[in-house]
């Protein structure tokens, strides 16, 4: 198979679910009754559904078997035990506590950590661990490198931390914990360099403070540590990623990511006191420290997911698909962020919209287009999401992007070649596209239920 080009799904399909068609017309309706936001759209109106791969990838058999052996007991069951051997083999920390997601975890950590006056330094904090910070009082800082926030910059490690802003951070604030996302899902799924974490932890070592990571998408950050940064390319994926672990302290998961699972997280950690503490607050709110809001059987499918998720096969056809979709839409002139993440193409809205001021919201305006036009549901990473501050001000985001995330192991090549047609398509008409009005809001994480209305 070495000699041939194409990169296939190295997978068969076992189970099927259906496609329903709409009409245009019936989106236009669809659009309406949500409010123009996607995330209130019915599922089953839509074809092609690339709002999120969180919790949205296909099982495996093997995972599927899991399910069946998944043991309920509620304290000690052996799910547990096999869900934790499978972290430790990735992630040696010390304490595993299992939680329903990953910002279950942040939750827990902050109410810790957190508190008025204190800063959290982060790569790109994605938005629920912002939300987790700053609703504890704290101050959510993004030290991302330039590099990173510019959509045509070929870095092949644009999410990285700056480590100069970092030290003054750490110089002149009260930093109860540093934290790391790998990949940078808010600023274009860009992979973090091992020279990189390892700068991070030394600043941390020398001030004293700890390094965490959230690490949802770990496995694909290691692939691309082993194709791009020098001296990895002969690595195993589990090695690297035990490296990367090696520089912290502990990590946030959402196991709805690179686990594979359809529900899921976990707080790792080495600070005995610490942990006791969080899982006191585990017991609170999500259930005992040996399921921690989850079912054995789900514990069941995250435990053999880690396997699968760092299998070579797997990981190059999970990066070169996406870079199929990315690379296909840069060809057809779609500005997109460069170079294509791990999870997801991001279309540069700004750069398409030009005529579309930050403010009216241009990634919606693209966003409801591909909706519209071709039953594509994307998600609006800009203005509409980063847009209002704390203070309750609103200015425009560093970037207006709209995500195409791609679901693990769920969709075809000819799905992708459709995906890249509609797009294609609504890019020539962007000429035509206005911007959009926000109608009413919640006063946090507005993306979610806000309606819109066009201008
Ligand atoms: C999804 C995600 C989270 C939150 O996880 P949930 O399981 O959705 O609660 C945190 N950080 C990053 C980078 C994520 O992608």
């Amino acid at each position: 198979m070495e000699r041939f080009r194409t990169i296939i799904e190295p997978f068969r399909i076992h189970s099927v679910e259906p496609i329903r068609m709409t009409t245009r017309e019936e989106r236009g309706r669809h659009l309406e009754e949500a409010g123009s936001n996607l995330f209130r759209l019915h599922a089953d109106h839509v074809a092609i559904d690339l709002l999120t791969d969180s919790g949205t990838g296909a099982m495996s058999a093997e995972q599927w078997a899991g399910v069946q052996r998944g043991d309920e007991s509620y304290a000690g069951s052996p799910s547990f035990y096999r869900f934790e051997a499978a972290v430790k083999e990735l992630f040696p920390f010390r304490h595993v506590i299992p939680t329903h997601q990953g910002r279950a975890a942040e939750r827990i950590l902050f109410s810790q950590l957190g508190g008025e006056g204190k800063t959290v330094p982060n790569n790109s904090h994605f938005d629920t661990t912002r939300a987790n910070v700053e609703f504890t009082g704290a101050a959510a800082v993004d030290l991302l490198i330039a590099d990173g926030l510019d959509p045509s910059s070929e870095h092949p490690f644009k999410g990285n931390m700056d480590l100069d802003r970092l030290e003054q951070v750490l110089e002149t604030d009260d930093v109860p914990v540093v934290f790391v996302t790998v990949t940078n899902n808010s600023g274009g799924g860009q992979p973090v360099s091992l020279e990189n974490l390892r700068g991070v932890r030394a600043l941390c070592d020398r001030f004293g403070v700890p390094l965490f990571l959230d690490a949802c998408r770990f496995a694909e950050n290691a692939w691309f540590v082993k194709q791009r940064e020098p001296g990895q390319g002969e690595r195993a994926i589990p090695d690297i990623v035990r490296e990367m672990a090696s520089y912290a302290d502990g990590m946030t998961m959402s196991a709805k990511k690179d686990p594979l699972g359809n529900i899921g997280g976990w707080l790792a950690l080495d600070d005995d006191a610490l942990a006791e503490r969080c899982r006191t607050m585990l017991i609170l709110t999500e259930g005992f420290p040996t399921y921690g809001g989850l079912a054995g059987r789900d514990l069941e499918a995250i435990a053999q997911g880690l396997r699968e998720v760092v299998d070579e096969d797997y990981l190059r056809y999970r990066i070169k698909s996406t870079a199929y979709l990315g690379d296909a839409l840069h060809a057809a002139g779609v500005p997109v962020v460069r170079p294509i993440g791990g999870h997801a193409v991001f279309l540069d809205a700004r750069a398409l919209l030009p005529h579309v001021p930050p403010l009216e919201y241009p990634g919606q305006a693209l966003a409801v287009a591909l909706y519209r036009e071709g039953a594509i549901r994307s998600c609006e990473i800009g203005t509409v999401m980063f847009g209002r501050r704390a203070d309750g001000t609103e200015e425009p985001a560093p970037m207006d992007l709209v995500r195409l995330a791609i679901p693990r192991r769920t969709y075809t090549q000819s799905h992708v070649d459709y995906v890249i047609e509609v797009v294609a398509w609504v890019a020539e008409h962007a000429g035509e596209l206005g911007g959009m009005r926000i109608v009413d809001e919640p006063p946090q994480l507005r993306h979610f239920t806000a309606s819109f209305a066009p201008l």
